[in-house]
C-alpha cells in the first residue's frame, strides 16, 4: 500500500515524511483518528515506506520486492497483532497468525476494511475481541529475531485499545526498549480507552476526518456509482468510509429516502403508512437494518445540531439540510436523547437476532410517543 492510495491525510503524511527525513521517526507511534478514516491503511503505507528499497521523497516505489510483499501481507519482517477471539486449540492459545489468512484476503483487497467487518468475519457480532498476553509474548519473540530481509522490523497493532492489562504489561518492556531497527505502529480510535502506561509512552499522529467529497470520490472510483448517489451516501456516512461501503453494499434502496419517509409516517402517527414504510427495512437483510439504524442515529444527531443552530458541524447534503431544518423544530435535548436511546436499543436487538418486524414496529411506536410528548 502506497501513501498515494490513502484518501486525503495530506497533513499527517507530510508531517511524518518530514520527521523521517530529519531522522526523527520515533520507534513507537500511535496513529489516532475516528472510525473509518483509514488508520490501518496509513500504518501499512508507512511500514511500506520505511522498508521500501527505492523510496522517493514522498512515497514508497510500489514495485520493489519489499513493496510487493508488504502489499500482499506476506513480508516476513512486518508483523501484525489483531484483536481476536480468545480460544485454545489442542491446548495452544490461538493468535493473530491463526486468523491471518482470513484477514489478509479481505484487507489487502479492500484496505478500508473495518473493525466491525472483522468482528463479523470472526463471529457475527456477539463475542468480545481483544489482544491477549499470549499475543504480546509472541510479538516480542518475533521482534527479537534478526530481520529476515527488511530494513526494519515492524509491528502493526490494530486497535490497541483492545489490549488488556496483562497484554499491556507484557508489551511495556518492548515498547520502552524495542530491539534495534524496530518500528511499532499502533492504531487507536479512542486514546482515552488506552491503558495509561501505554498512552504515556507513545508519540501520536492524528488522522483527519474524511470530508463528504473525499468519501464520494472513493465511492465513485471504487464502487462505480454515480455522482449524486455517491454524494448522498457520503453525507450519510458520518465521515466513516466503512459506513459508506456498507451503505453501498446493503441494497439499491435509498437509505436516506427510506429514513425520511418512515420518520414522517412516525411523526404523523399513521400506522398503516408506518407499516408500509418500515416493511422494506424489516424485510431487508440484517446488514441493511443495521445500516438503517446507524443512519437514523446520524440523522437525528445532525437534526439536533440544526436545533442548536450548529449546522456547520453536521455533514449534510442540501437535501438533508432541508429536512433537518424542519425536523429540528420538533426536537428538544431530552427528546433527542430518548430517541437515540431507543435507536441504540433497536440496534442491540437486531444484532441479537430479534424479530425485525417487531423491533421496527416497537421502535416506530416509541418514537411516535416521544415526538408527541410535551
Ligand atoms: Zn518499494
Amino acid at each position: 500500500m502506497q501513501f498515494q492510495q490513502i484518501i486525503n491525510q495530506e497533513n499527517p503524511k507530510s508531517h511524518l515524511l518530514h520527521t523521517i527525513r530529519a531522522g526523527k521517526l520515533p520507534h513507537a507511534l500511535l496513529i489516532c483518528g475516528g472510525e473509518g478514516v483509514g488508520k490501518l491503511p496509513f500504518a501499512v503505507a508507512l511500514a511500506q515506506y520505511v522498508n521500501c528499497l527505492n523510496p522517493s521523497e514522498t512515497d514508497s516505489c510500489g514495485t520493489c520486492i519489499a513493496c510487493h510483499k508488504i502489499n500482499q501481507g506476506i513480508h516476513p519482517d512486518v508483523h501484525y497483532v489483531l484483536p481476536i477471539i480468545a480460544a485454545t486449540k489442542s491446548g495452544r492459545h490461538l493468535l493473530t497468525e491463526d486468523y491471518f489468512d482470513g484477514f489478509r484476503a479481505r484487507f489487502f483487497t479492500h484496505p478500508y476494511y473495518g473493525f466491525e467487518e472483522w468482528q463479523q468475519t470472526l463471529d457475527g457480532d456477539n463475542k468480545q475481541l481483544f489482544i491477549s498476553v499470549h499475543e504480546m509474548r509472541e510479538a516480542k519473540r518475533k521482534l527479537n529475531l534478526k530481520a529476515f530481509e527488511g530494513k526494519n522490523k515492524i509491528l502493526i497493532i490494530w486497535n490497541i485499545e483492545k489490549m488488556r492489562v496483562e497484554g499491556a504489561n507484557a508489551f511495556l518492556k518492548l515498547l520502552e526498549e524495542p530491539p534495534e531497527k524496530t518500528l511499532i505502529l499502533m492504531t487507536c480510535t479512542d486514546p482515552n480507552k488506552i491503558l495509561t502506561t501505554i498512552n504515556s509512552r507513545c508519540q501520536r499522529v492524528y488522522l483527519d476526518r474524511l470530508s463528504i467529497d473525499d468519501i464520494a470520490q472513493y465511492l465513485i472510483q471504487y464502487k462505480n456509482i454515480d455522482n449524486q448517489q455517491a454524494m448522498e451516501i457520503a453525507a450519510a456516512s458520518d465521515g466513516n468510509i466503512h459506513n459508506a461501503r456498507a451503505y453501498t453494499e446493503v441494497s439499491s434502496l435509498s437509505l436516506h429516502e427510506t429514513y425520511v419517509n418512515w420518520l414522517r409516517a412516525v411523526y404523523i402517527g399513521d400506522f398503516n403508512k408506518i407499516t408500509t414504510e418500515a416493511e422494506p427495512v424489516y424485510k431487508a437483510s440484517k446488514e441493511f437494518q443495521k445500516s438503517f439504524i446507524r443512519l437514523a442515529v446520524k440523522q437525528i444527531r445532525d437534526s439536533f445540531l440544526y436545533h442548536l443552530s450548529l449546522p456547520q458541524i453536521a455533514l449534510a447534503t442540501p437535501r438533508e439540510a432541508e429536512f433537518h431544518q424542519k425536523f429540528a423544530a420538533l426536537l428538544t435535548p431530552s427528546k433527542t436523547e430518548r430517541i437515540l436511546t431507543e435507536l441504540e436499543n433497536a440496534q442491540r436487538y437486531i444484532i441479537g437476532n430479534a424479530n425485525a418486524q417487531l423491533v421496527f414496529t416497537a421502535l416506530s411506536l416509541k418514537l411516535f410517543i416521544i415526538l408527541k410528548d410535551n
